[in-house]
């Protein structure tokens, strides 16, 4: 896990299917996935909100914990769809990063979504490490964490 994978909105974008579709390569194995190389490195400080919020857009703070506004609407929706779809809170990784650091995070994140088979990295939005079970998005494209 890296740190400028780190969005501003506390979302990490190592876990995020269009990173990890990217990093695995997924179009030669016929998945169209879109690609994305995370929101910093791509250059829009964060792709869920940085459209919206001046504040992201102008580059003045890190993460959102250090905006008065914290946690705003926007991220409140944002982290209600995550926390029930997707298993992770933007907000709840924000204040971890918050209290404990970055580095801190980063071991934890680690820990958290390391594929028990081979290592790789599972994606946050299908539940599926996108290195060693491809197979089942073969079966079932719209699949996500064993439930649809
Ligand atoms: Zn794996």
């Amino acid at each position: 896990m890296e740190e400028k994978l780190i969005a501003p909105c506390g979302m990490n974008c190592g876990v995020c299917i269009s990173f990890l579709s990217m990093k695995n390569d997924l179009h030669k194995q016929g998945i169209n996935n879109k690609y994305c190389e995370g929101c910093l490195p791509r250059g829009k400080n964060c792709l869920h909100m940085g459209d919206r919020c001046q504040t992201l857009m102008q580059g003045l703070i890190r993460f959102c914990y250090g905006c008065k506004e914290f946690p705003c609407k926007r991220l409140k929706g944002l982290d209600k769809r995550y926390r029930t779809k997707y298993h992770l809170s933007m907000i709840e990784n924000l204040w971890v990063i918050k209290k404990h650091g970055l580095d801190y995070f980063l071991e934890k994140e680690k820990e958290k979504w390391s594929c028990p088979d081979c290592g790789n990295t599972i994606c946050c939005h299908k539940g599926l490490c996108l290195n060693c079970q491809i197979d089942i998005l073969h079966q079932n494209r719209k699949y996500r964490w064993g439930d649809e």
